[in-house]
């Protein structure tokens, strides 16, 4: 059997159980919600709760398996504790995920049952917004729990918290601009961003104001499509991505594209992106990146604006304020990456540094 210890150690693809066993040791709560009547198949994993409850989305997605959606919601929750911690919020991790197609599953009861479940956690777990996730969701959730956060603006909530999702990565993208060329204008940058969803056809519109030049890609012909109209933007293919000459490559869709692939072919100077779990394999990827010289921001750091808006709606902080403590991510960006360089560590084993440090006073 092989023992895992560190998240340096190489964990094989094949070998889910091992994975699974790995995440299992570490987290406080896994609860498997099953409801014949409203169809509903979900897991709430709750990761750590020290610095405040597990608060993270709920993701709808049509899993190939019931593993598959358990290992994406362990990594998921996992990451949520290490991006409240690293953003200086009083929150831990936590996560949901509802197995089935979120354009034809779902349905009012399926949302109502869900709802009941966060309740019997007793609000060990706060749920939003994920993919294939909506505010006015959230709202018919917050009928059977309070602990609920992202309903729709009009309700009295902080609504979609894409925007300032999009806006920290923003911010993000320009810290690593500045440590890497010494200067943050991205101004005729070449920029890819694979995903243009919710947060990515945000970003994109931040992008454009500054002028780079800007190539999309998403599996959604539809939404590649309408954004690459508006926006008159260069579509690139699935085979012929990560070939392209960019500057910097922006993953806004889902998770591991961070791996030995494409890597090989990936010429960019700096990864910084929106999509959690950008690392395949952490303590592998990540330093493959260092080695081959491409700034990789980590995913957990530069993608909590969505984490800070909902933080707000608990806090009843204002528009300003959140924007302000969102903005803070240039400089946190810029302070890990410094730290990576000077302790010859990646970026992402920089950043898990500084938020395992809050977790251990
Ligand atoms: P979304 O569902 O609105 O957008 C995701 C987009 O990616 C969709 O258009 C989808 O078609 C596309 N896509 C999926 N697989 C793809 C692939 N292999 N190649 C190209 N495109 C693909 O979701 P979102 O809310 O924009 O979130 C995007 C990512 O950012 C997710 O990983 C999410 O977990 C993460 N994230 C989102 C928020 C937020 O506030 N929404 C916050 C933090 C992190």
């Amino acid at each position: 059997m092989i023992k895992i210890s560190t998240i340096n150690e190489v964990l094989p693809r094949s070998e889910m159980q091992l994975l699974e066993k790995y995440f299992y040791s570490e987290h406080e709560k896994i609860l498997f919600c099953n409801d014949s009547k409203s169809n509903l198949k979900a897991i709430i994993a709750v990761h750590n709760t020290k610095l405040g409850p597990g608060l993270g989305g709920c993701r709808m997605w049509n899993y190939q398996n019931e593993n598959e959606a358990l290992i994406d919601v362990l990594r998921l929750s996992r990451g949520m504790t290490y991006k409240a911690s690293i953003t200086g919020l009083n929150l831990g991790g936590g996560k949901a995920v509802i197995i089935g197609n979120s354009k034809t599953e779902k349905t009012k009861e399926m949302m109502e049952s869900f709802g009941e479940f966060v309740e019997s956690l007793h609000g060990k777990y706060i749920t939003a917004e994920d993919v294939g996730m909506t505010p006015s969701d959230m709202q018919t959730i917050s009928t059977k729990t309070s602990h609920v956060v992202g309903t729709p603006k009009e309700m009295g909530g902080s609504g979609d918290p894409s925007i300032v999702t999009a806006y920290g990565v923003y911010m993000g993208i320009k810290g690593a601009a500045k440590f890497r060329w010494g200067n943050d204008s991205l101004s005729n940058k070449k920029v890819f961003v694979q995903g243009v969803g919710k947060v990515g056809s945000y970003l994109v519109n931040y992008l454009n104001k500054e002028g780079c030049e800007i190539m999309i890609h998403d599996i959604d012909d539809s939404k590649m499509e309408k954004i690459s109209k508006k926006y008159r933007l260069k579509k690139v293919s699935k085979n012929e991505m990560f070939k392209q000459e960019m500057d910097i490559y922006s993953p806004c869709a889902l998770g591991a594209t961070l791996n030995d692939e494409n890597i090989e072919n990936l010429s960019c100077e700096i990864i910084a992106g929106a999509a959690n779990n950008q690392l395949e394999k952490e303590g592998v990827h990540d330093i493959l990146l260092k080695k081959k010289n491409i700034l990789y921001a980590p995913d957990f750091l530069i993608n909590a604006g969505g984490l800070i808006n909902v933080y707000s709606e608990l806090k009843k902080w204002d528009q300003n304020k959140t924007l302000q403590k969102t903005e803070n991510i240039y400089d946190t960006t810029i302070s890990i990456l410094s730290r990576s360089k000077i302790e010859n560590i990646s970026t992402h084993e920089a950043a898990l540094s500084i938020a395992k440090e809050r977790l251990s006073n």
